[in-house]
């Protein structure tokens, strides 16, 4: 602390913002405060209690005082979920946590990072129209983002990043450091994407199923429109003499496809409105929308042209369904050869709710990404870039809030984790603008000594006062930061 400063405040050197605190009040990211003339730190340590080991029942290992109960003892694992921050110098790390796991010398060392240089990763598991890519994403008129690629059976949003948060105006930065801030801690944000002439609302939040103008979505499609053709095509014959999945992508045709061909399907003088790309598939069939299987349809027969005379024959019977099987209708072509709504025979009913059942849930998953800079590294080590090399050579183990984190390749330390993995409320922010995450990077104190780490600093997991802190179980989806099969030397 600053002793030029008034008595009755402390200056809190967490973050560059430096605030001044009075005493009983908490500093501008409600992250800090002023007991007594103490900075504290509000949100309490997160300890996951880790590693349960595995008591041999007989045998080798076995111990006659044995209690009977197959998994005996925990190994804490100290998250830097509310363990602070050293931003923006040199100070080591808060928590530099050592403990012996299975005979080897670890130490964690524990460090809520600032990071500037950080975003999401937002997948959304709907065939549905939400934005071309490259359309803005919005929060409260300000841009926070745009659409980005589609995956299989999902949209995607690039949220956040330093250009955002650093790079627009004052508001612009406030706004998408929020919505970073909320979709990291799951809560739900409001979004609209695009222009105002093709704006779609969506409301995100991790876990749960996005609510596309309104609507809820239920099911991710079981697979392109060709691909539901493959997988359901026996199901059909017999019961009706053509199908057409509708799907903004790939529209596949039964009688056309190579399933069809299989199954000795015949040739039924369909003609499909898009372009043909090989047998029985077919792109742009309609506009994108959130209508049937993507498109912008409502009315199916809006992507079929007149049926080839000298195949079709009147009573043909077609199908006409959708990527979830949400959307059907029968058709038979009458003596003109054109299609009339029937109701739908019960047979192919059943192949509808087998689409459907083959659907999974869509939800929306969230991904933190973000890049661990100088400082960050520096409260780990004196050599920040050996940190890096150590990370790369597999002798250092990251992970935020103990999840695992995905590192990229090539330089720097670049981080993805799935928020979801995380403990609740794992994120807070500061006003610079800037995303505050967990970060631990776990080690062998030998490779730690290594690397020029802090080592005066390091204390015992048994030292680390366990008063007021959040204890939580271990994710059972993520490993544990100290399994030796996370390091390069595991096979000493
Ligand atoms: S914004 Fe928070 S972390 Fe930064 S100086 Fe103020 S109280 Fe400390």
């Amino acid at each position: 602390m600053n002793d030029a400063v008034k008595p009755e405040k402390i200056r809190c050197d967490a973050c560059p913002v430096m605030c001044y605190i009075a005493d009983g009040k908490s500093g501008a990211c409600d992250r800090y405060a002023n007991h007594g003339g103490e900075l504290v730190r509000l949100d309490p340590l997160t300890i996951i209690q880790s590693g349960q080991e595995l008591v041999p029942f007989m045998g080798e290992g076995a111990t006659e005082d044995w209690d009977g109960d197959i998994i005996k003892g925990t190994r804490p694992f100290i998250t830097a979920v509310g363990a602070g921050t050293t931003y923006p110098d040199y100070k080591p790390a808060p928590f530099i946590a050592a403990q012996q796991v299975e005979g080897v010398d670890m130490v964690t060392v524990v460090t809520e990072g600032i990071f500037s240089y950080c975003g999401v990763k937002v997948k959304i598991d709907t065939d549905r129209h939400i934005g071309q890519e490259r359309d803005i994403v919005r929060v409260d008129g300000e841009p926070i983002g745009h659409v980005t690629t589609s995956e299989y059976g999902s949209k995607m949003l690039s949220l956040g990043g330093v250009e955002h948060l650093t790079g627009g105006t004052k508001k612009e930065g406030r706004v998408t450091c929020d919505a970073l801030l909320r979709l990291c801690n799951r809560e739900a944000v409001t979004m609209v994407i695009g222009e105002e002439d093709h704006a779609t609302e969506v409301i995100v939040q991790a876990g749960k199923p996005p609510i596309i103008n309104g609507v809820v979505e239920s099911l991710m499609r079981v697979g392109c429109g060709s691909a539901t053709i493959g997988m359901f095509a026996k199901k059909w014959p017999g019961h009706v003499d053509d199908v057409v999945v509708v799907d903004d992508h790939i529209t596949g045709v039964l009688s056309e496809h190579e399933a069809g061909r299989q199954l000795d399907v015949p040739p039924t003088g369909i003609k499909i409105l898009g372009r043909r790309s090989t047998p029985g598939r077919y792109f742009q069939v309609a506009e994108p929308g959130t209508g049937w299987g993507g498109t912008d349809i409502a009315d199916p027969l809006k992507i079929l042209g007149d049926f080839n005379p000298k195949i079709a024959r009147e009573g043909m019977r077609l199908l006409m369904i959708s990527t979830t099987g949400e959307q059907y209708e029968y058709f038979e072509l009458d003596a003109n050869l054109v299609p009339q709504r029937k109701d739908m025979p019960r047979p192919l009913l059943a192949s509808a709710e087998l689409i459907a059942e083959n659907c999974e849930p869509s939800i929306c998953s969230v991904l933190f990404m973000g890049g661990a800079g100088g400082s960050l590294r520096a409260g780990v080590t004196e050599n920040p870039v050996r940190l890096t090399k150590s990370v790369k050579d597999a002798l250092t183990h990251v992970s935020c809030g103990g999840a695992d984190a995905y590192v990229w390749p090539g330089g720097g330390i670049t981080v993805m984790v799935d928020v979801l993995d995380m403990p609740t409320n794992s994120f807070g922010y500061v006003p610079t603008p800037a995303l505050v995450a967990p970060i631990e990077f776990t080690l062998r104190i030998s490779d730690y000594a290594a690397l020029g780490g802090h080592l005066e600093h390091m204390k015992s997991v048994d030292e680390i006062n366990a008063d007021g802190t959040r204890q939580v179980p271990k994710n059972p989806k993520s490993s544990d930061p100290m399994d030796r099969g996370n390091y390069r030397w595991k096979a000493r």
